[in-house]
Order: C-alpha cells, then sequence, then structure tokens
C-alpha cells in the first residue's frame, strides 16, 4: 500500500457537513460527485497529503444510509491507495481478508475501488483505491 489516501466520513446533509467541513479546514471542498451506482453523494476536501471524503445518501437503501440508520454520523471508511488493485485484491485474500467486491469498481475521484469487510479487519471498513490511468 502506498498511502493513506483519504478519510471516508459518513453525513447525514452534505450540504450542513460542507459547511462545517469549510469552516474546520478553512478552505473550500474541491470537488462535488454523486456515484449513482452506489447511491451516494460525496464532497472531497484535500488537506495537506489526505483528503476527506464526506458521504451522503441518496437513496434510503444505499449503504450509507443504512450505517447513519443504525450508527450515525462519523467515520465510515479508511482508503488506502495501492499500486495495482487487481493484485492487492489477490493478495488480500490470500491473507485471509474478506473482500466485498469480486472485481473493482468505479468509485469518486477517478478510482477503481473495492472493500474489506470490517468484520476481518478489526471492525475497519478499508477501501483500497487506485487511480484510474488514462
Ligand atoms: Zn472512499
Amino acid at each position: 500500500m502506498k498511502k493513506l489516501e483519504h478519510i471516508g466520513i459518513a453525513v447525514k446533509s452534505l450540504e450542513d457537513s460542507n459547511a462545517l467541513f469549510e469552516k474546520l479546514f478553512g478552505k473550500e471542498n474541491y470537488k462535488v460527485e454523486t456515484v449513482e451506482s452506489e447511491g451516494v453523494s460525496t464532497s472531497f476536501f484535500q488537506v495537506g497529503e489526505t483528503k476527506i471524503e464526506l458521504l451522503e445518501a441518496t437513496k434510503e437503501d444505499s449503504a450509507i444510509a443504512k450505517y447513519v440508520a443504525k450508527k450515525g454520523e462519523g467515520i465510515h471508511h479508511l482508503a488506502f491507495e495501492v499500486e495495482d488493485i487487481y493484485e492487492e485484491m489477490d493478495r488480500m485474500r490470500s491473507e485471509g481478508f474478506i473482500v466485498l467486491n469480486d472485481k473493482p469498481k468505479k468509485g469518486a475521484d477517478n478510482k477503481l475501488v473495492c472493500f474489506l469487510h470490517p468484520k476481518s479487519a478489526n471492525g475497519v471498513l478499508v477501501e483500497l483505491c487506485q487511480e484510474i490511468k488514462s
């Protein structure tokens, strides 16, 4: 793994949380993006080397909606950048982690992503992400 790429935070209202995190960081987000397939709207802040991704559900049955209903707002996942996501997924499986996706999927911010089940990683939802090279 190369680095902590971003921290995902589940929120109820992207609008309210954008205003809050703008105050916290003293700067505006650089991107808002909806990932329709995941039922989520995202907002990204660059904070030094790392990014903060705010996630708001756009559908009631989306993973973020379920998370917020069950656990409330808060840290949702840690995302680590990898060089080759296919290779890392194989490595994770061989190390006994539960990889939640058969294949990487297209995430926000021009990334291929996959997730590891929190129950195989001490309760942490881990995202692996790889920049889509065009
Ligand atoms: Zn993420």
